[in-house]
Formats: structure tokens, C-alpha cells, sequence
């Protein structure tokens, strides 16, 4: 890719994180230290979606900073990557008071921005984490523990709905889970590639 693009991407990117801290469209920006937009690769072939900030990540405004972060950094490095080398948002960025789920209203007034996002960055594979990115982008009907791991097609990209790390963290179990859903993302994004 040439420079100019990258710079024209980053550029993109830093405007919407400027949008973003001063979004008023839900209530949330009321209780919110700050705006959480993501962060990352601009180029990145693989984005990560989860829910909404929690108290760090409002702390530090950044995504995945915390518990489950930690988690989501040992999962990364499973499939040889970096935080660095991938996107990490949140369906929601604001963080909702005391980490509740996120209500419809906010979800439906913070989804633009994701779709920007994904718009500038046109990854090649989308991982939702939990069960809000799922049901964004691949709808309801169906459970996480029905679809884990399993690849989808959405408008012409692909979808890889895995259980949130923080799951994982309470269901110790659903670790290995994770980590073995992971370990499928080298292999479907060479198969995504190849398909291009
Ligand atoms: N959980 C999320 O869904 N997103 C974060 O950024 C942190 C925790």
C-alpha cells in the first residue's frame, strides 16, 4: 500500500476519534470519563469488535486494557501478531455506567462509527467478541455457544463470532475454547485471501 494511502487512513481515523470524543448522540457520554474509539493497525486484516469500555479502558481510553485485555493480548500472540498489528473497537464507545450491557438506543446511536471504521480500514476478516458485535452482524436467532468459531459471510466480508475474553475469565473452561477458535484465524484468512 502506498504511504499516501496509510497517512490518508490514519488521517480518517484520527478525525472520527476527534468525532467520537465529543458524540453526544446517547447518554453516555454523560457518565463516561472519555470516548473510547479503538485503536490500531490501519491497514489491519483482522478487526476486532467487542462490547463497550469498562472502568480502565474509560480510564485510559483505550480499548482492552484490562482483565479481558490481558487475555485478548495472549490470544493474539497465539496466531503470531501483535495488538499492534491488528484493530481492537467496541460496538459501544462510551463506557455504560457500572460496565451494564449496552441498551438498543445506544448501540443503534454508536454503529455508525463502527461502520466508519470499518470503512476506512476494509478489513479482511471482522472477530466479533461476545455476543453484541454477533447479533449486530449476523443477527439473532442463535446462541454463541451454537456459532463460535465459525466463519460468516456478511455483505461481502467475512465474520468470525467467538465467545468476549471476559467469559472466559468467569467460565475458565471456555479458555481453551478461545484458544482454539483463534488458532482457525490463519488459516481462514489465508483461505479469504486466496478468495480475493
Ligand atoms: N470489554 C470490552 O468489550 N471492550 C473493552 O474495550 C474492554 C472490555
Amino acid at each position: 500500500m502506498p504511504r499516501s494511502k496509510l497517512l490518508q487512513k490514519q488521517q480518517a481515523l484520527a478525525k472520527i476519534n476527534e468525532l467520537v470524543q465529543n458524540c453526544q448522540k446517547c447518554p453516555l457520554y454523560k457518565t463516561a470519563i472519555q470516548g473510547v474509539p479503538g485503536e490500531g493497525n490501519p491497514n489491519a486484516d483482522i478487526f476486532f469488535v467487542g462490547e463497550a469500555p469498562g472502568r480502565n479502558e474509560d480510564i485510559q481510553g483505550r480499548p482492552f486494557v484490562g482483565a479481558s485485555g490481558k487475555f485478548l493480548d495472549e490470544l493474539i500472540s497465539l496466531i503470531g501478531l501483535k495488538r499492534e498489528d491488528v484493530f481492537i473497537g467496541n460496538m459501544v464507545k462510551h463506557r455504560p455506567p457500572g460496565n451494564r450491557d449496552p441498551e438498543p438506543n445506544e448501540l443503534h446511536a454508536c454503529t455508525p462509527w463502527l461502520e466508519k471504521q470499518l470503512e476506512i480500514i476494509q478489513p479482511k476478516l471482522i472477530v466479533t467478541l461476545g455476543r453484541f458485535g454477533m447479533a449486530y452482524f449476523l443477527g439473532t436467532g442463535f446462541t454463541i455457544s451454537q456459532v463460535h468459531g465459525q466463519p460468516k459471510r456478511r455483505k461481502g466480508q467475512v465474520v468470525l463470532p467467538m465467545y468476549h475474553p471476559a467469559a472466559a475469565l468467569y467460565r475458565g473452561q471456555l479458555k481453551d475454547v478461545m484458544r482454539a477458535d483463534f488458532k482457525k484465524i490463519p488459516k481462514l484468512l489465508k483461505l479469504i485471501k486466496e478468495d480475493a
